[in-house]
C-alpha cells in the first residue's frame, strides 16, 4: 500500500505471494515482492485499477484489467465465471490490459477445489525466440492446469513454455551456473547455455523444439488476439524504468465435468485411475507434489536475507 497499491489489490497480491511461498514456490513468492514494488514505483502499472467485468456471451466473461494486476480481474471475474461454466458446461475468461507476475497455478487451484477443470494461459514480455529464430518474439508464456482427484488435492501442473522461467535464468546467473545445454541463444543468434549471454540481448528457446514452439504460438493468441491485449513483442516499457511485468492478456476456461455426465465415470475418479496409472509405470513425482509437501509440513521461517529486504521496502 506504500508504494501505491488499494487496499484490495494489496489484500490480493500479498494472498498471492505468501502462497506461493508457503507452498515452495519461491521464484514467484517473496522474492518477487521487490519487483512488484519497483514495477509500481516505475508507474508502469496501476496499483489502484478497478476492473471492468463484462457478461460477453453466454460462455465468455470479458475483464478489462486496466492496466492492473491480472490477479484482480480474476478474482471479480470468478463468480460469474463459474456461474457461466455450471450453467453452459464450459465458459471462457479474457482479461486485458494486465499484467502478471506471480505463479500461475494460484489461478486454477481454486477451481478445481469447486469440482471444476480449468485452464490459463499468459503472455509476457518478449525473451523467447521461435523455433529456428534468432531474436525473442515470445514471452515465457505458462501454462497451468488443475482437474479435481477423487481422492484429494487437485492434479496441478503449472509450466513456462520456454526452456526455463525467466527466474530460474537470473538465479543461475547469480549463483554461476550454466543452463542445461539448448536453452538459449546469444546476442548474435548462436545456440548458449551462458544465462548471462541470454539476458544480454540473447533469448531462451521454447520448451521441446517446434512442438514447444507451436504452444508458445498459441498463448499467444490465446492472451493477446483473442482477449484484445498486446502480444509480449509489443510491450514497450522502456519509458518505465523498474518496470518488470508485460502489460498483456490472460485467458482462462473453465469447464464443468459433470455436464451432461449422466451414466459416466465422474472425472475426479477418472483422473485418480490415470494418476495411479503414472504411478504404477514408476512416474514417482506428480507435478503439483511440492506444494503438497509444504502445506503438510509446518510454514518454515522466512529468509532472514529475504525478510531484511522485505522491510527495507518499507518507506522510513
Ligand atoms: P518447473 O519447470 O519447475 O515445473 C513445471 C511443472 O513440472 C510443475 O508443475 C512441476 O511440479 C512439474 N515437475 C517438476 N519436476 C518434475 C518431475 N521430475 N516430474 C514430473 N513433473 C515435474 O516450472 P517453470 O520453471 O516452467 O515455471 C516456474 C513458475 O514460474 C510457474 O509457477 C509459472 O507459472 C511461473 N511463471 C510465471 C510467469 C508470469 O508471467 N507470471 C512467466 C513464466 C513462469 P511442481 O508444481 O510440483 O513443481
Amino acid at each position: 500500500m506504500a508504494h501505491g497499491c488499494s487496499p484490495h489489490v494489496a489484500t490480493i497480491l500479498a494472498a498471492n505471494c505468501a502462497t506461493a511461498e508457503r507452498d515452495g514456490s519461491t521464484s514467484h513468492g517473496l522474492f518477487r515482492m521487490r519487483h512488484y514494488v519497483s514495477t509500481l514505483r516505475s508507474g508502469w502499472v496501476d496499483g489502484r485499477a478497478e476492473p471492468v467485468i463484462a457478461d460477453a456471451a453466454p460462455g465468455f466473461v470479458r475483464a478489462d484489467a486496466k492496466n492492473g494486476f491480472a490477479q484482480i480481474a480474476l478474482a471479480e471475474a470468478a463468480p460469474l465465471l463459474v456461474q457461466k461454466a455450471r450453467t453452459n458446461g464450459i465458459a471462457v475468461l479474457a482479461i486485458r490490459q494486465s499484467h502478471h507476475l506471480g505463479a500461475l497455478y494460484l489461478d486454477v487451484e481454486p477451481f478445481a477445489l469447486q469440482g471444476l477443470v480449468a485452464l490459463t494461459v499468459v503472455n509476457s514480455i518478449a525473451v523467447v525466440a521461435p523455433h529456428a529464430g534468432s531474436r525473442a518474439v515470445y514471452g515465457t508464456n505458462p501454462i497451468a492446469f488443475a482437474a479435481p482427484t477423487a481422492d484429494g488435492a487437485p492434479l496441478v501442473f503449472d509450466q513456462a513454455t520456454s526452456t526455463a522461467a525467466l527466474g530460474d535464468v537470473r538465479v543461475a546467473q547469480q549463483a554461476g551456473h550454466d543452463l542445461p545445454y539448448g536453452a538459449g541463444l546469444d546476442r548474435a543468434g548462436q545456440p548458449t547455455n551462458d544465462p548471462a549471454a541470454i539476458l544480454d540481448g540473447g533469448a531462451l528457446l521454447p520448451f521441446g523444439g517446434y512442438k514447444g514452439a507451436a504452444i508458445s504460438l498459441m498463448v499467444e493468441i490465446l492472451c493477446a488476439a483473442l482477449v484484445g491485449a498486446n502480444f509480449s513483442f509489443e510491450v514497450d516499457s522502456s519509458a518505465y524504468p523498474g518496470a518488470k511485468t508485460g502489460c498483456t492478456g490472460q485467458t482462462i476456461i473453465v469447464i464443468d465435468p459433470a455436464a451432461g455426465s449422466d451414466g459416466l465415470a465422474p472425472l475426479p475418479a477418472r483422473v485418480s485411475t490415470l494418476v495411479a496409472a503414472l504411478q504404477d509405470a514408476g512416474q514417482t513425482y506428480i507435478p503439483g507434489g511440492r506444494r503438497l509437501i509444504a502445506r503438510s509440513q509446518p510454514s518454515a521461517p522466512i529468509d532472514p536475507a529475504v525478510w531484511t529486504e522485505l522491510r527495507s521496502l518499507l518507506p522510513a
